[in-house]
C-alpha cells in the first residue's frame, strides 16, 4: 500500500500526468485502415486510441494492426487498406481507467501497459495516462519528499536489493 504522504504528493502533480484527450492522436473506428495508417506514421506512434463519432473509446489500434491485414503468404497486398476499416481489426480487449480512479490501482495497470486510456463514466475520451509521465511524477515526488523531510524508512529498498 502505498503511504498516505506519498500518495498527497504525488498527487499534487495530478493536472500533469493526464495528456488531454485533445493532445492524443487518435483515429475513428469507421476509419479505412488508409487513413489510420497515414495517421500512424504521421503521428509517430506505435498504439493509439480509437473512437467513435461521439467521442467514446472504443479500443486501440497498432501499427502492428494494420500491417497484419496487409501481409499475405506471397507479399504484400495494400489493396486490403481500402477495403477494412479499423473496427475490423483494433483491440477492444484493453485496461482503462476512469477519472479519479486509485493511484495505487494506475501503478499496477501500468505494469502491463504503456499507456492507459482515461474514459468518464459515459465512456468519453478524456486522455491518457502514460508510464513516462507517471515516472516524471515519481521522481518529482521523491525530491518533494526529500525537501519536506518526510520520513521515507518506507522507501528504502530491502537490504538485499541494494547490492
Ligand atoms: P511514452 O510513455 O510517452 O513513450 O508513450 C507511451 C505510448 O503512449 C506511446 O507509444 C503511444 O502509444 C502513446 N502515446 C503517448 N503520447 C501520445 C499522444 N500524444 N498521442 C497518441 N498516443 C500517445
Amino acid at each position: 500500500m502505498i503511504s498516505r504522504a506519498v500518495e498527497e504528493l504525488m498527487l499534487e502533480n495530478k493536472s500533469s500526468m493526464i495528456i488531454p484527450a485533445e493532445n492524443v492522436a487518435n483515429v475513428m473506428s469507421g476509419n479505412p485502415l488508409e487513413h489510420a495508417f497515414l495517421v500512424l506514421s504521421k503521428a509517430g506512434y506505435s498504439k493509439i486510441p480509437v473512437l467513435d463519432k461521439g467521442d467514446h473509446f472504443v479500443g486501440l489500434l497498432s501499427l502492428n494492426d494494420v500491417v497484419n491485414k496487409m501481409l499475405e503468404i506471397d507479399g504484400i497486398d495494400t489493396t486490403n487498406l481500402s477495403e477494412f476499416s479499423v473496427a475490423d481489426v483494433m483491440d477492444t480487449d484493453v485496461a482503462i481507467v476512469r477519472e479519479g480512479c486509485e493511484l495505487e490501482d494506475l501503478l499496477h495497470l501500468l505494469v502491463d501497459a504503456p499507456f492507459l486510456p482515461v474514459l468518464d463514466e459515459h465512456n468519453i475520451f478524456k486522455g491518457i495516462v502514460t508510464r513516462r509521465e507517471i515516472l516524471k511524477a515519481v521522481n518529482r515526488t521523491f525530491h518533494e519528499l526529500d525537501k519536506k523531510r518526510v520520513p521515507t524508512e518506507k522507501l528504502v529498498f530491502p537490504a538485499g536489493l541494494a547490492k
